[in-house]
């Protein structure tokens, strides 16, 4: 890698968690210090406040461990992806910027949200979210068993759309099933993540 330093010998680096896609804090490193960072896992700034190398977690054991390390466009700004420890900030939150660092499903996420919304606010006489809320977990739990059949039926089909139509269906079933018990997808993912350990 041909990392560009500026004239005081640092390079800004962005911490993000190679998982949720957090940005978890920033620092800068200088040529020591990134080479530790490559050898060791572990990232280590060169810390401008303490005039020197710092290995973030050295106090705390809040360390970062490296998974990725990638270089900007013009060789100016490291990405660095890690797995954090702990907390990454020292004021005990989980980013620099007081975030949890918690997963982000992206636009599942803000459907999840937006089910929420029309489950609590909608009238279920012109929504079609708020009616089947109203309706009960039993049917909406064998709403989510038909759309699974009608996904098993497009499976054995060539039909594209069809089969991703109906698996949208599903998903998106499924999503109100998930919020009528009261959890989200975080906690299924936290159930497979529990199953790799
Ligand atoms: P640590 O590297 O986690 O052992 O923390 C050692 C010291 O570094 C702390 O007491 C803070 O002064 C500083 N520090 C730790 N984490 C951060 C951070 N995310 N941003 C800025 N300073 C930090
Ligand atoms: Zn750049
Ligand atoms: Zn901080
Ligand atoms: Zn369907």
């Amino acid at each position: 890698m041909n990392l560009k330093y500026t004239s005081d010998g640092l390079i800004p680096a962005i911490i993000q968690d190679g998982i949720t896609k957090n940005v978890l804090m920033l620092g800068y490193m200088n040529e020591a210090s990134f080479k530790i960072t490559q050898d060791s896992k572990r990232v280590t700034f060169y810390s401008r406040s303490k005039q020197r190398l710092w290995t973030k977690g050295e106090e705390s054991g809040n360390f970062l461990h490296v998974l990725d390390i990638k270089l900007d466009c013009d060789n100016d700004t490291l990405l660095i992806q890690v797995k954090p420890e702990g907390p990454t900030c020292h004021t005990g939150s989980d980013t620099c910027w007081n975030e949890s660092n918690t997963s982000n499903f992206g636009f599942l996420s803000q459907l999840e949200q937006k089910i929420d919304e029309r489950r609590t606010n909608a009238d279920p006489n012109n929504s079609y979210v708020a009616s089947l809320f109203a309706k009960g977990i039993n049917k909406l739990a064998q709403k989510v068993g038909e759309e699974a059949v009608e996904v098993v039926i497009e499976a054995k089909d060539d039909n594209h759309a069809l089969f991703l139509n109906e698996s949208a269906d599903l998903l998106f079933h499924y999503l109100m099933l998930l919020q009528a018990k009261g959890f989200k997808l975080e906690d299924i993912e936290r159930v497979l993540k529990n199953r790799e350990k």
